[in-house]
């Protein structure tokens, strides 16, 4: 047993360094070290309350009591609570790696251990339930859990634990065993078990034991077989590869299907097998057409739906958080292993509208679904014995890898994403280290100074996210003009010395964007900002209005007193693909919206007569409708034209909610 033991850490010891240096050749970028990436301004605000008021105030010893009573026997969900909480807290501890934190982490994972049977098995079901609805989805996130202990503590007991664990579902769901392609919920056609391959790739890569990749490649495997589930086979590969919608692919559960496409691009990071990373590829650029929505999520009732096509509708429980949340975690692995912008693009637009429109006051709760129109509503309490809701617990994991992708490496140097206030540092590969200082207030403001701090002169490349949107920018280092074009990264090799600045001027004029579908619908955006009119500020009337781009043609008749009037023109113009419209700050808004601008509307008393401008104001998405209640009402698309009368339906809540008659609060608020 001893031999057994100190052969299992050499390996680990070994072959742990040896994948690591696998896995870095297969990312073009790779995180940013958590704890050097001092982030402020509002997004570095929103993690401090997401990890002070939410995360780590949790009452975390709940977690394990599933485990330990098996209360999930008959199908329960309680399972995916522990390591869905403590992925985030062990991002928290990342990012600000405390005494404290650390002293939480390892109680808490201490805790989950003693639950493990003598041969590993770790279910939050008893072993008569094996396979039970949501066993193996809850058995990943165990894994999940314990893997993130190891990776931030080096403790390896859990790294033990994980691979005992996983031998104990190599057991029974291993070949010849029991399929996990024939588990788990039939209706979501076993999506939920199957990615449960995510953590079975790290256990590999941790462990170095080949026994992990055999089981990832088997598991893989059946996803292309016929089974009782899906008599086609799930497909999951072939159906991206082939360019397949996703809501035709296997079950439209979003969640899920996005968790298996994760843990392909891991197994593509420990193999290098190209088709998987195509596949992945594939479907997150599949599901960017077909189902996010302006705000940078999707799903209706978590269901893929046709989303960007049908945003503009009355959808029911649109955007779940957890759709968010596993969007922006399959957009920072496609980041990590493509090094295409289109990604970190997309992953700010989540970031600033749909995620932390799901925030509820000060961390310590959020939404389960994000509607476009209506009114918001925090998610109700799904399960009271961990004092949690799906949602809940997974909204951490989106915001708190912000650290990770910030500001990332590259063999040529610093990748630059996120511009916000704060400062990174990072080791160059000759190791010398480099300080990065953003002095910025974007996206409220267009300008950005990044200040470069080193020891010495030396050559490397600074690469800057120059997103799509910002069509019209000034890139400068020390003053001298730089050639940059949107949707790429500039990239800047020179020799870099002390106190060099880069100074970045970003396009934010208000951009209208149409609806996908075939309705005239229109939104407003100001760089990776979504606007919406929200009823604190804009008011019913009984008269029409249309948004008026920048450049509207004004006629002006000297007859009958003076004419001024607009003449229609079609909204859908092939000849002119970017609109503009002009923003002005607004000079009042309410104290608890972030930004808030004054928008030109046009309108026209009767056909030609009396044309005039009325200015509304429309304020940030995230800021929309956050007082969470049923008198604050919001909406994003615009119907061209737009009925004053009729821009807020109310009592929308019912539509997110159909379990009682109780609008849900947010519960535990004190
Ligand atoms: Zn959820």
């Amino acid at each position: 047993m001893y031999i057994k033991r100190i052969t299992f850490l050499v390996t680990i010891f070994l072959l742990g360094i040896l994948n690591i240096k696998v896995c870095a050749q297969r990312d073009i970028l790779s995180p940013g070290v958590f704890s050097s990436a001092q982030i402020e301004g509002v997004i570095g605000q929103k993690m401090r309350n997401c990890v002070e008021n939410g995360v780590m105030a949790k009452n975390y010893e709940l977690y394990t009591v599933p485990f330990k009573n098996k209360l999930d026997n008959g199908g329960g969900f309680h399972g995916e609570f522990w390591g869905k909480w403590y992925t985030s807290a062990a991002l928290a501890y990342a990012w600000q790696p405390t005494v404290a934190y650390r002293d939480i982490l390892d109680k808490s994972a201490s805790e989950l251990i003693k639950t493990q049977d003598a041969d590993g098995r770790l279910s939050s079901y008893s072993r008569a339930e094996d396979f039970g609805y949501w066993d193996i989805w809850g058995r990943k996130y165990a894994l999940l859990g314990l893997i993130a202990h190891y990776d931030q503590t080096g403790d390896k007991k859990s790294l033990r634990a994980a691979c005992r664990a996983t031998d104990a579902l190599i057991e029974i769901a291993g070949p010849g065993k029991k399929k996990l392609t024939e588990t788990g919920l039939q209706i979501i056609g076993s999506l939920s078990s199957c990615s449960v391959l995510e953590p079975v790739v790290l256990v590999y890569e941790r462990s170095g034991d080949k026994k992990y990749l055999d089981f990832a490649e088997y598991l893989v495997k059946l996803w292309s077989e016929p089974n009782t589930y899906n008599p086609k086979g799930l497909r999951l590969v072939e159906d991206a590869l082939a360019g397949v919608d996703p809501i035709l692919i296997a079950a439209p559960k979003g969640y899920e299907m996005m968790s298996c496409y994760e843990g392909l691009c891991e197994l593509y990071r420990v193999t290098g097998e190209k088709r998987l990373l195509d596949a992945a590829v594939k479907f997150g650029k599949s599901v960017l057409k077909k189902e996010i929505m302006i705000v940078g999520s999707g799903s209706s009732g978590e269901l893929w739906c046709d989303g960007a096509n049908r945003q503009t509708e009355m959808l029911e429980q649109p955007m779940e958080t957890c759709v968010t949340v596993t969007w922006m975690k399959l957009c920072y692995k496609l980041l990590q292993l493509t090094g295409d912008p289109v990604w970190a693009d997309n992953m700010e637009v989540s970031l600033y509208n749909a995620l932390m429109g799901a925030m509820i006051d000060e961390g310590e709760w959020w939404a389960y679904f994000s509607p476009l129109i209506g009114e918001r509503m925090p998610s109700p309490m799904q399960v009271p014995v961990c004092e949690s809701s799906c949602c809940v617990a997974n909204g951490p994991r989106g915001l708190l890898i912000t650290p990770g992708w910030s500001v990332m490496k590259s063999k040529s140097g610093p990748v630059i994403n996120l511009y916000s206030k704060g400062n990174w540092t990072q080791k160059l590969e000759t190791g010398t280290e480099l300080k990065i200082t953003q002095e910025t207030n974007y996206p409220e403001d267009k300008d950005i100074l990044i200040r470069i701090d080193l020891p010495k002169p030396e050559q490397f490349t600074v690469s800057l996210r120059i997103p799509a949107w910002s069509k019209n920018m000034n890139l400068t280092v020390n003053d001298e003009k730089i050639d940059c074009v949107p949707g790429t990264y500039a990239q800047i090799k020179r020799e870099w010395k002390n106190g060099d600045q880069i100074q970045l001027e970003m396009d934010l004029r208000g951009r209208i964007i149409r609806a996908p579908g075939s309705v005239n619908d229109l939104a407003v955006m100001r760089g990776p900002i979504v606007l919406a009119l929200d009823n604190r500020v804009v008011k019913n009337e009984n008269f029409n209005l249309w948004l008026l781009p920048q450049g509207t043609q004004w006629v002006q008749k000297d007859e009958l007193g003076g004419l001024k009037y607009v003449l229609p023109k079609p909204t859908h113009t092939t000849d002119s693909p970017d609109q503009y419209i002009e923003l002005i700050p607004s000079a009042t808004k309410p104290s608890d919206v972030w930004m808030a601008f004054e928008v030109p509307f046009l309108y026209r008393y009767t056909h030609f007569f009396d044309h005039k401008q009325i200015n509304l104001v429309m304020c940030d998405y995230a800021s929309a409708g956050n007082q969470y209640s049923g008198k604050n009402l919001f909406r994003v698309w615009l119907p061209q034209p737009l009925f004053m009368n009729d821009i807020f339906p109310e009592n929308t809540w019912h539509i997110l909610y159909r379990e009682g008659d109780t609008r849900p609060v947010v519960p535990l608020k004190k």
